[in-house]
């Protein structure tokens, strides 16, 4: 059987990019070895449930060529895949454990932990649950039962020995069992804590490895009692670093940090993202940087992931979408490019803006940027730098040649760019300029800067009648 790997998210509507890092990880690992990917949609927090979030999950995964083998919109053996749909099963396995002794109702009510929270504060120790309701008889614990007092269900925690938890990234983890709380497996309205409900979801679901942050690591040693209680295997766990942002601290939705869907209508191809995305906490043996998705299935290897917090680079991203969006066909380029310019060409041909956007193809690091590039073609007005005009005034051979460009170009018939090659060609001739000489004083008057695409795309961009009121 291969590897069965699920990934889990909140249905909030919004792709934080560390998470979709943690899928890319969990989806990789699955195919790796011919198994599936799963998603469940944990939504046992009601409060931030978002309408269309499944569908965008699909959406954004499907978008980076991940394809969900079992989930909400294509039922696998083991649904309900949504956790607000599986409430009858989370109950039956917390009573099983209340059965076994390793759980048990608390009655306690939310002004008594007040107190409780209260007086640890004051003690300057963290809260924790005493354990009191654990202590309750048999027939109190039915007359409150009766009485329609409300209750969770909380786990027993061993109070002496050491548990150990095996990660495949961070080795063998050990946590003394007394600082583990008997925390809520079952919440007073029915509904499942994370903490419990992953365990017999992926139980259940035969997810083989579990590949989550590592904020969840010092909590797993709890969930491998629950495992140990009901007698299952626990899987595979792979906790991965965290995603920083450039500023050190956690990505977050909270503090503005990109999502997916904000790169991918900035103009980042898929395909980039997830080849950036899979270098944030993982590096492949050789020295290769840039893999399409059938080679990242065929050279991941959780063994080396690392331990330390990646850092989140947008600069670094650019890098990689640039070379993908150099990568394209000519064809692709263009569709993928068009819906980005948002410059008004109502009078231009559609050859003339396809030209444009082409000779720019190897210059664009993401499809918006397209608008700052081209600006040149659209303005009315150039400005021209001093320095630039003290340029025009330095070589006594400037004006002939500028003159010569605008003889040359009024008498041109047929304003394409092989003409205009040759036009230059002609004034070089005609003039013996060569050089910057040739160029510079070309491109300044006609577009006030001296960096630009190929001068011949240049000139016959602008167009005739600008390029000829500009040399005049
Ligand atoms: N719902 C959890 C989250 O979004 C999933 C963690 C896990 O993968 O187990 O963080």
């Amino acid at each position: 059987m291969g590897s069965r790997t699920r990934f889990a998210p909140s249905p909030t509507g919004f792709m934080h990019i560390g998470n979709l890092r943690t899928a890319i990880f969990e989806y990789l690992v699955a195919k790796h070895d011919g198994g599936e990917f799963i998603l469940r949609i944990e939504d046992t927090d009601q409060n931030r449930k978002v309408e269309g979030a499944i569908d965008f999950i699909y959406n954004t995964l499907n978008l980076c060529d991940m394809k969900i083998d079992e989930g909400p919109n294509n039922e696998g053996e083991y649904g309900p895949y949504i956790q607000s749909e599986r409430l009858d099963l989370y109950k039956k396995y917390a009573e099983e454990l209340v059965e076994k002794g390793v759980a048990y109702y608390c009655f306690c009510t939310e002004e008594t932990l007040s107190l409780m929270r209260e007086i640890a504060d004051k003690k300057h120790k963290p809260f924790m649950y005493d354990g009191r309701c654990s202590h309750l008889s048999k027939e109190e614990i039915e007359e409150k039962l009766k009485n329609g007092e409300k209750y969770v269900i909380r786990q027993k925690m061993p109070k002496e020995g050491v548990s150990v938890v095996h990660d495949v990234v961070y080795g063998d983890v050990r946590v003394e069992n007394s600082v583990l709380e008997d925390q809520i497996l079952l919440k007073s309205d029915g509904y499942p804590t994370y903490n419990f409900a992953n365990v017999i979801d992926d139980h259940l679901m035969h997810v083989t490895h579990v590949i989550r942050g590592n904020e969840y690591l010092s909590q797993t040693p709890k969930y491998n009692l629950l495992y140990e209680a009901f007698g299952w295997d626990a899987p595979t766990y792979i906790h991965v670093p965290m995603v920083l942002g450039s500023d050190g601290n956690k990505l977050s939705k909270r503090n503005g940090d990109a999502s997916f869907m904000d790169l991918y209508n900035e103009g980042y191809l898929p395909s980039a993202i997830v080849n950036y995305l899979v270098l944030l906490g993982w590096s492949p043996k050789e020295n290769k940087e840039v893999f399409t998705i059938d080679e990242l299935i065929k050279d991941f290897d959780t063994s080396r992931i690392s331990k330390s917090p990646a850092t989140y680079d947008i600069k670094k991203l650019q890098w990689f979408n640039h070379k993908y969006i150099n990568n394209l066909s000519d064809e692709d380029y263009l569709k993928f490019v068009r819906p980005f310019l948002r410059l008004d060409v109502s009078d231009k041909t559609p050859e003339w803006v396809d030209r444009l956007l082409l000779i720019y193809k190897d210059h664009l690091s993401y499809g918006k940027e397209i608008n700052d590039l081209v600006g040149i073609f659209f303005n009315d007005e150039i400005n021209i730098s001093k320095e630039n005009a003290e340029f025009l005034q330095s070589d006594e051979n400037i004006p002939l040649v500028i003159k010569t460009y605008k003889e040359e170009l009024e008498s041109l018939s047929d304003w394409t760019v092989e003409n205009i090659a040759e036009v230059i060609n002609k004034v070089k001739e005609k003039t013996g300029v060569k050089g910057k000489l040739l160029y510079m004083p070309i491109r300044i008057k006609i577009s006030g800067i001296e960096h630009g695409p190929e001068l011949p795309d240049e000139i016959y961009l602008i167009g005739k009648e600008k390029v000829l009121k500009r040399l005049s």
